[in-house]
């Protein structure tokens, strides 16, 4: 296993200033997926406390969450969730209404992704306000799935975001934390 003060998963995210607006520090991963050794490590790392549990579907949240859900996927050998912005998936689907900064959006997911008492980890690259991925934590509960965690690289913890999603009864496991915006 390579130590983790030679693989700093931290310096592996770039930070782009006032992207995609004024004050926003955007913290942005592709930097890290681009780097095979820190991308291994990201993705063993978001669910090595739960090794050798029992798990059945992965959901990935669009679009980041699709690119590390589905490593996720394949490396607990578990199935593949897409949950997508309105819209976007071609069966028949729920929607639920989430919060943004400013506003809200809808989130879908097909309703036969997830069958009843399932056991399902979400994965998203960043939680911030916890907005998307609340409703992504509704959606699947609504279908009956056992969220055993949620989990992301990146928690910018002065949002609040990870304290909301545990307050829903969901553990949830970050990497690294960002202060601010
Ligand atoms: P939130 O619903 O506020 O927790 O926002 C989380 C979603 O917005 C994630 O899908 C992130 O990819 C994206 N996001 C929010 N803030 C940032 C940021 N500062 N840098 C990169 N992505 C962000």
């Amino acid at each position: 296993m390579i130590p983790p003060d030679v693989l700093d998963l931290r310096a592996r995210i770039r930070t782009i200033p006032d992207y995609p607006k004024p004050g926003v520090q955007f913290r942005d991963i592709t930097t890290l997926l681009g780097d095979a050794r820190a991308f291994r490590r990201a993705v063993d790392e978001l669910v090595q406390p739960w090794a050798g549990a029992k798990i059945d579907k992965v959901a990935g949240i669009e679009a980041r969450g699709f690119i590390l859900g589905g490593a996720v996927a394949h490396q607990v050998s578990a199935g593949f969730v897409p949950i997508r912005k309105k819209g976007k998936l071609p069966h028949e689907t729920v929607r639920i209404a989430y919060s943004l900064e400013y506003g809200i959006d809808e989130m879908e997911m097909h309703k036969d992704a997830v069958q009843t008492g399932e056991r399902v980890v979400l994965v998203d690259d960043l939680i911030a306000t916890g907005g998307t991925a609340e409703g992504a934590v509704k959606l699947l509960k609504n279908m009956g799935a056992d969220v055993l965690a949620a989990v992301f690289i990146v928690d910018l913890p002065d949002l609040g975001g990870a304290d909301k999603i545990r307050k829903l009864g969901v553990p949830v496991r970050t990497l690294v934390s960002f202060e601010g915006h």
